[in-house]
């Protein structure tokens, strides 16, 4: 019997992969399961979209190799973004280059906040924050 996998993984799509049906392909070409949960344009421009990816273990990986042949860049989301709050000045750098609003600045307090559901491990913002707050944990 085959072995059946599910993985939550982060795709990054380069600008001139957008006009293809990559991911529609894993669903035609190799019997694999999908559901996204998000799915964001960066200021890069790269496309970002998370999603469960499920199947036989065999397909699953030609799967992957077919995403990567493609140009499409494959994470884990394990691959986790945290914020270390002490390090955090709220100096709002990171703001500009968070595709999702997952760090936010509440107008009243200028505080900036972090939501880890809304992240899609893009990491943009570690290069961006001067203290180092935004890490991988990889
Ligand atoms: S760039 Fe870093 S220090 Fe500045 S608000 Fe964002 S997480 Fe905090
Ligand atoms: S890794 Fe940083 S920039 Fe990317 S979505 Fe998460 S919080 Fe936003």
């Amino acid at each position: 019997m085959t072995a059946k996998v599910a993985h939550k993984i982060v795709l990054h799509f380069p600008q001139q992969t957008w006009d293809r049906p990559i991911v529609c392909m894993l669903a035609k070409e190799f019997d694999l399961c999908f559901s996204i949960s998000k799915a964001e344009i960066t200021h890069e421009e790269e496309g970002l979209v998370v999603l469960d990816l499920s199947g036989a273990e065999s397909e699953y990986k030609r799967g992957i190799k077919f995403l990567k042949e493609q140009g499409v860049r494959v994470e884990p989301l394990e691959r986790d973004v945290t914020r270390v709050e002490a390090k955090c000045t709220h100096c709002g750098a990171c703001l500009a280059v968070c595709p999702t609003e997952a760090l936010d600045v509440d107008r009243e307090t200028w505080l900036v906040s972090f939501d880890p559901g809304k992240c899609v491990a893009c990491e943009l913002c570690i290069a961006a924050c001067p203290p180092r707050a935004m890490q991988t944990a990889l």
